[in-house]
């Protein structure tokens, strides 16, 4: 499949590179440290996204190479592409207005990405589940292309790798993490300012909101099971945003007894976004799956078209059943 890719490289000349809504730091890591080295081999490149970043990967997004979709202007780009990456995601749905676009077109479809995927959607798709950031694979092409990096493919891609891998701890850290890594410190990516500029940018109103969304959590299944919701109203008394809730989810997974973690976010009153993190035992991309969702087997997401009050038990019922099926009520 590589082959294929680098073959698609060589022969075009212009690729749209896209992700899934929402857009992380693995979303747009990968699409800048591919699109730094497709501009490195003379190509012209641009990134599309369906939406801005998430809310603490703005600062990637105000790289002028990263815009958000505005099919007036940016339509014609897609359908004077010759191939289009899609990173970071194997699904059309997640791709919004740009994969509905993308598919009317007749460009050549490229997924890699390393996420669970169990069919074949695009023209070529290097899909590696093992790896722990989609930063990782775009490394690896660059690396297999006989390519030398720079420091500007550098940084997307550390950042890519040390969002994906909750700083180098989970299990999706492997050797090849470390080695790529090392590599990308070399060229001079300063650990320091990338880990202040995701991590240390918070303001204290999500400390509030924290505060008030750990008072309502819940554990249940002898404790193995934990969640919590932020509603809108929540998030108004403290006057927070309500994507300040992003890495709640795993301070409720550190919890001694907790296995698994479920944050319930209120997008609108007809659509609620969950987040579900597994610390060892149980496969929460089952439980995603099995609702919609996707993800990894340690974390997951699901958007659900129901308000609230009847998402919680709908998702809350099969994770329960997952610890029923092991003897835990
Ligand atoms: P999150 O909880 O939003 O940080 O997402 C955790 C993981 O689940 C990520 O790998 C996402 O790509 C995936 N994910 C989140 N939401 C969805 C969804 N609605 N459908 C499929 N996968 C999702
Ligand atoms: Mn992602
Ligand atoms: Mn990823």
């Amino acid at each position: 499949m590589w082959k294929q890719v680098k073959k698609i490289i060589q022969q075009s000349n212009r690729f749209v590179i896209t992700s899934h809504v929402g857009p992380d730091g693995d979303a747009l890591g990968s699409e800048l440290g591919l699109y730094y080295y497709l501009k490195s081999l003379g190509k012209e490149a641009t990134i599309l996204n369906a939406t801005p970043p998430a809310k603490n990967f703005t600062f990637m997004g105000k790289n002028r190479a990263v815009k958000t979709y505005n099919p007036k202007r940016d339509r014609k780009l897609i359908d004077q592409a010759d191939a289009v990456f899609i990173l970071d995601i194997s699904e059309w749905k997640r791709l919004g207005a740009v994969g509905e676009d993308v598919q009317q077109s007749n460009a050549k479809t490229v997924c890699i990405d390393h996420h669970i995927c169990l069919k074949q959607l695009f023209d070529v798709q290097v899909i590696d589940n093992k790896a722990g950031s989609t930063g990782e694979l775009i490394f690896r092409l660059i690396k297999d292309m006989k390519k030398k990096l720079n420091a500007k493919i550098a940084e997307p891609l550390y950042i890519a790798a040390l969002t994906d891998t909750g700083s180098f701890h989970y299990s999706n850290t492997s050797p090849s993490t470390h080695t790529m890594v090392a590599e990308l410190l070399e060229l001079g990516v300063n650990p320091l300012n990338c880990y202040n500029q995701i991590y240390e940018q918070h303001s204290l109103e999500r400390f509030r909101l924290l505060g008030q969304v750990m008072l309502n959590a819940q554990l249940e299944c002898q404790g193995q099971l934990a969640w919590a919701t932020v509603d809108k109203k929540l998030a108004r008394k403290v006057n927070a945003d309500i994507d300040d809730c992003e890495g709640f989810v795993e301070m409720l997974r550190s919890i001694q007894t907790v296995d698994v973690s479920v944050i319930f976010r209120e997008e609108s009153p007809q659509c609620t976004r969950v987040s579900l993190r597994s610390k060892k035992t149980t496969d929460v991309h089952k439980i995603a799956r099995s609702l919609g969702g996707g993800g990894h087997k340690r974390a997951s997401g699901i958007t659900l078209n129901l308000p609230l009050k009847k998402a919680i038990p709908k998702v809350l019922g099969e994770a329960k059943k997952s610890f029923k099926k092991r003897g835990v009520k």
